[in-house]
Formats: structure tokens, C-alpha cells, sequence
């Protein structure tokens, strides 16, 4: 081709790129080799607040919150390096972030295209914030944590109802067997007819405190399944799921991980709970007002083979009067509330070996922390 002509055909081309770019529904970007944004779908502009020219030319990482930010380039590096494909053609929900600093579920394929030896990677972005139930993985995710949560708040209350009804049903026993042992000594014409109908009412008292006995046993026996889990996975998960529908509360999400703090031994699902409560607490109080509204997450490798992690916010603090008693069940400040959250969040951390405790610091706001047992350490089967 002659020199012109090639120019042309560039050209055509690029006019082809700038059209699909412009009107491809989804948020579409393409990245070179070493992770530089070269251009930008108009939605992936609305979507993630940046003019096409103020993006390009900048890391991809730009669009990510940390840790993810500080990983990409090795991602890349390690598919150029090995091949493996671990989000190349096969697409997961990740988190994004927008150039105002709020954090948003998305939805990302990416696939590849090849000029001569040179790599270029285009992802595809779908918004998750908007969507109540959407497909695959985060449906799946969502169905399992609601409806063990559902389960788990069944368990708690009838737990405390077992508690609280046991003392009533012990002292009308009691009372019953006082009123028996009157009646021994007393005659009369319906003395034997009083005999026989308190001596039922005790044994009707003695049953259900048997029934409740046993339904506690089930609650407490509690079938939890703990394995070796990431423990970035699940707070990935946890907070795809906590971050759904938030989009107009403009929180900005923060994850400090601690490489230490890797593999734990969990209950996925159980554990997912107990991030999903602190994390939607913690969205549910900074919506309410402020300026700032940061949800930070952050683990770190502890001592005696244990991982802390924290969730803190920078809401309007603890009510006074839920403070003391928060981890106890039906404790609530909200209109609709159960106040079973975080009294599920401790039993399921407890069962797990661990602790959960709150903070308030003085700058305000609210620090929930829990721990988990480590696992031991196997870096091969980590899963990026
Ligand atoms: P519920 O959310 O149904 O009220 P929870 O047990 O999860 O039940 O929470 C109990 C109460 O604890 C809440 O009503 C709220 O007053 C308080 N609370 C929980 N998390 C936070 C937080 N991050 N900041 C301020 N208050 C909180």
C-alpha cells in the first residue's frame, strides 16, 4: 500500500474505533501491554467521571480502588509471563472506582486483541450498583447470605426466646408443685378434681421446657462448615453484595489488606454475614448525613495465629443508649430494625474461635473488629 493510501485506511480505521466508542452501550476501555488506558467508551467516561483525554495515557490502576490499584501491573505481568488466564475471557465482579473517589460493584470481561507482537486488552464494564438482583455470581451470592442470614436471625431469636421463656416456665413449675403439695393436705368436695389438674399443668409446663430445651440444642449445635478460605475473597464478595443500590450515598470505600492476613479458617457464608452487617450498618449511618463518608476496610496478621479485621466508618457514632448493650439481640435505633445483626455477628464469630469488640475513636465515627483463626499459609492454591 502506498504511503496515502495506508494514511487513509488509519484513518478509516480510527474513525470505526471512535464511532463504536461512542455508542457501544456498555463502559468499554482498552488498555496496552503495560496497562495504559488508550481510550475510553463514552458511558465508561459517565461512569467513572474522567474525560477520555484525562484518562488516557494513565495506569488502568487509576480505576480501581487499592489493593487492586497496587496489584494490576503484576496481573498483567504474570499473563503476559505465564498465559494463565485468570479474569482474561471469563469476567468476575470486581470493584471500581470514580475519580471522585467513591467505590462501585462492576461487572468485568476482558479480552484480548493482538497487533504484531503488541498486546492490547479491552475490558468491558457493567455498573452493578443500579441492579437489585443481577445474574450469575452476585445473584448466587446474594440468594445464599440473605437466606442464611434469614436462617441465622431465626436461630438467634428463637435462641433468646428460649432464654427468656425459660424463666417464666421454671417458676410456674415451681409454683405448681407448692400448690400440689397444698392440696395434699387439704379435702374437699373438688379438692381430688384441683389434685388432678395441677398435677397436668405441671406436666405441661415440664414439656415445654423440654421443647425449648431442644430448640435451643439445635440452634446451638448450629451447622457450620469452616474451611481454608481467602480472606480478601470474602471481603470482596461481601462488599460487591454490602454496595449494591449505594451508588447515590457517594460513599468512597477504602481496603487496606495485609498480605499476612490471607488464608482463614471459616465459614464462607457465615463470615460473609458478619462483613455484609458491619458493612451495611456502617452505609446505613453515613447515608443518614456528613460530609465524609469513607468506609475503610482493613485486615492485619495478628498474634497466636489470629487475623483482625476492621470495619470503620465515619458516621455519627454509637447512640448512647445502644453502646452498652449493643451486642445483645433486639438493641436498635433504627425505625425497622430487629437489632439482631450484631448479636448474630458475635455468636457466628464466637463459634469461630474469635472476638468482636467496637470502637469509638475521638475523631468521630465508628470501628467495629473482629478476629478469625489463620489458617496455615499455602500460596499456591491462591486464587487472584
Ligand atoms: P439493626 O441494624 O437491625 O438495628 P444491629 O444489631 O445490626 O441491628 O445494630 C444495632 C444498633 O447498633 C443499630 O440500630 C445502631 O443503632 C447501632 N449501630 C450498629 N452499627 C453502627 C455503626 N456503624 N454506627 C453507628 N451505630 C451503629
Amino acid at each position: 500500500m502506498s504511503e496515502p493510501s495506508i494514511a487513509l485506511a488509519l484513518e478509516a480505521a480510527e474513525a470505526r474505533l471512535r464511532s463504536i466508542l461512542q455508542t457501544v452501550p456498555d463502559a468499554m476501555i482498552i488498555i496496552d501491554e503495560r496497562g495504559r488506558i488508550e481510550s475510553l467508551s463514552t458511558t465508561a467516561e459517565r461512569l467513572f467521571g474522567y474525560r477520555a483525554e484525562e484518562a488516557c495515557g494513565h495506569n488502568v490502576s487509576l480505576l480501581m480502588p487499592s489493593p487492586y490499584r497496587e496489584q494490576h501491573d503484576a496481573y498483567i505481568g504474570r499473563y503476559l509471563e505465564t498465559g494463565e488466564r485468570r479474569i482474561i475471557g471469563i469476567g468476575r465482579i470486581v470493584v471500581g472506582q470514580r475519580k471522585d473517589g467513591t467505590t462501585f460493584p462492576m461487572h468485568l470481561t476482558v479480552g484480548e486483541l493482538r497487533a504484531g507482537d503488541r498486546h492490547h486488552f479491552t475490558g468491558f464494564i457493567r455498573d452493578l450498583t443500579d441492579q437489585q438482583l443481577t445474574e450469575g455470581r452476585l445473584k448466587e451470592l446474594q440468594s445464599e447470605v440473605t437466606h442464611m442470614s434469614r436462617f441465622t436471625a431465626l436461630g438467634e431469636m428463637a435462641s433468646t426466646l428460649a432464654h427468656e421463656i425459660n424463666q417464666p416456665l421454671t417458676a410456674i413449675s415451681n409454683y405448681l408443685k407448692g400448690s400440689r403439695r397444698l392440696l395434699e393436705r387439704m379435702e374437699g368436695e373438688n379438692v381430688e378434681m384441683l389434685r388432678d389438674a395441677v398435677s397436668k399443668a405441671a406436666d405441661q409446663a415440664l414439656r415445654a421446657g423440654q421443647i425449648i430445651r431442644r430448640l435451643r440444642e439445635f440452634v446451638a449445635r448450629g451447622e457450620s462448615e469452616r474451611r481454608i478460605e481467602s480472606l480478601p475473597k470474602l471481603i470482596e464478595d461481601a462488599s460487591t453484595l454490602a454496595l449494591v443500590g449505594t451508588r447515590e450515598h457517594g460513599i468512597a470505600v477504602t481496603f487496606r489488606l495485609d498480605p499476612d492476613a490471607d488464608l482463614v479458617l471459616a465459614d464462607r457464608i457465615q463470615i460473609q454475614q458478619v462483613l455484609v452487617n458491619l458493612m451495611r450498618n456502617a452505609i446505613d449511618v453515613m447515608s443518614e448525613g456528613g460530609a465524609v463518608r469513607r468506609l475503610d476496610i482493613a485486615t492485619a496478621g495478628g498474634p497466636d495465629e489470629q487475623v483482625e479485621v476492621t470495619v470503620a466508618d465515619t458516621g455519627s457514632g454509637l447512640a448512647p443508649e445502644v453502646a452498652r448493650q449493643l451486642f445483645q439481640p433486639f438493641v436498635t435505633t433504627k425505625r425497622k430494625g430487629m437489632g439482631l445483626g450484631l448479636s448474630i455477628c458475635r455468636t457466628i464469630v464466637e463459634a469461630h474461635g474469635g472476638k468482636i469488640w467496637v470502637e469509638s475513636p475521638p475523631e468521630g465515627g465508628t470501628i467495629f473488629h473482629f478476629t478469625l483463626r489463620a489458617a496455615p499459609h499455602d500460596r499456591e492454591n491462591e486464587d487472584a
